[in-house]
């Protein structure tokens, strides 16, 4: 059976045969605990975790020590904003956030103010950027924590990390940033960037899902975190649970294998991209959604003017699978809340597409389901 294009790489991405590869010898053969130090079984899986966290260590400009594992970006998100909520919150109760962030940022954000925490939830321009000037200005003296993602998941925009980072520091207030779809595809630089806490995660990066990582700064600040897993005292106390060796090999070979190829990668899928919004134009009624250059390679994201949202992604379904706002988060059936920051209508935010490609996506691939995306549209228009 011909299966639809795969199309959805921000939902995740498939395994990369290389990642299975080395992470195959620790289900079977190296399957020791890391926390057994009696014995060679132990240290044989402790010495590919030691590996492993140095390699991601090394992809983001920071020390081994540094690196919590966690079962994803989820986990990581909610242990980086409770955590130093938690830790910190003799010092303040404010955070800042945005309005575009992901569920497991805005929704741990609003845990914490049902414990008295205050969380400024700021409004991006209609490209997704933030404006810096509107982040200066939500800054109290009570402020413990900002948070602002690194690459968005719907619109794919980069937000201008190095800038904020200097602003947090200025007003010593720590940094975390959720780069679950950034690690891998634009390069991170925690020093460069001054970012005291950042969230990982393996699937949307050829890794496999299930296994992530939290970047805690050690050292100018030390930032303390209240951990959320109490049990072992597995990562230094900041994250209890048997260490998952063959997942954790699974993320540092995805994010080398994604810095390795990363200049590479980036020329060909913003090819592949533009190819696609270019042969889209002859189309009517098209909206980009997000900034046309500041965003990641592989993301299209449009709205569509006079067809019905729910119509659309039905229709493009035997072809293509991508993400329509009128199914982003399936359950309700709210329009992204992504789109409407951005000023769109409730109607163009419904009848919009997401197209995550990525690096198994072929050009003949990008032409058919251009060709796909225009019949659907226009046959949907003349009913
Ligand atoms: C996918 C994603 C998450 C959740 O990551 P999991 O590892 O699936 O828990 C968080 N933030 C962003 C921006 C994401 O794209």
């Amino acid at each position: 059976m011909h299966r639809p294009i795969y199309l959805d790489c921000h939902a995740t991405t498939p395994l990369d045969e290389r990642v299975l590869a080395a992470m195959l010898p620790y289900f079977t053969q190296h399957f020791g605990n890391p926390a057994s130090v009696a014995h060679q079984y132990g240290w044989e899986a402790e010495a590919a975790v030691q590996l492993s966290r140095q390699v991601l260590a090394d992809a983001i400009h920071a020390a081994p020590e540094e690196i919590v594992f966690t079962s994803g970006a989820t986990e990581a998100n909610n242990l980086a904003i409770k955590g130093v909520a938690e830790a910190y919150f003799s010092k303040g109760r404010h955070l800042i956030t945005l309005q575009t962030e992901h569920s497991a940022i805005l929704d741990p954000c609003r845990y914490l103010q049902t414990l008295g925490f205050e969380v400024t939830i700021l409004p991006v321009q209609p490209d997704g950027l933030l404006d810096l000037d509107i982040l200066e200005k939500a800054i109290r003296p009570d402020t413990i924590l900002i948070s602002v993602m690194a690459a968005n998941n719907e619109i794919g925009v980069l937000q201008p990390l190095a800038e904020i980072g200097a602003i947090c520091h200025h007003h010593q207030i720590l940094f975390h940033t959720d780069a679950a779809q950034a690690i891998g595809k634009i390069p991170l630089d925690v020093q460069a960037m001054q970012i005291d806490l950042m969230s990982l995660t393996a699937h949307k990066v050829y890794g496999p899902k299930g296994i992530g990582a939290l970047y805690v700064r050690r050292c100018d600040p030390r930032v303390q975190l209240a951990p959320q897993l109490h049990g072992g005292g597995h990562e230094r106390g900041r994250r209890s649970g048997t260490l998952y060796t063959p997942q954790i090999v699974g993320l540092a070979t995805a994010v080398q294998l994604g810095l390795d190829e990363l200049e590479s990668e980036t020329l060909r899928q913003v090819e592949l991209r533009d190819r696609l919004w270019h042969k889209l134009q002859p189309l009517t009624g098209l909206h980009l959604n997000g900034h046309p250059s500041q965003r990641l390679p592989g993301n299209l994201n449009i709205s569509v003017e006079q067809v019905d949202g729910q119509a659309l992604a039905l229709g493009l379904q035997p072809i293509a699978a991508v993400s329509a706002g009128s199914a982003c988060t399936s359950a309700k059936l709210e329009p992204s809340h992504v789109l409407t920051a951005l000023g769109r209508s409730p109607e163009l935010a419904h009848a919009s597409l997401r197209f995550g490609l990525g690096r198994f996506n072929t050009l003949a691939e990008i032409d058919r389901v251009a060709e796909g995306v225009i019949e659907t549209i226009q046959a949907l228009r003349s009913r």
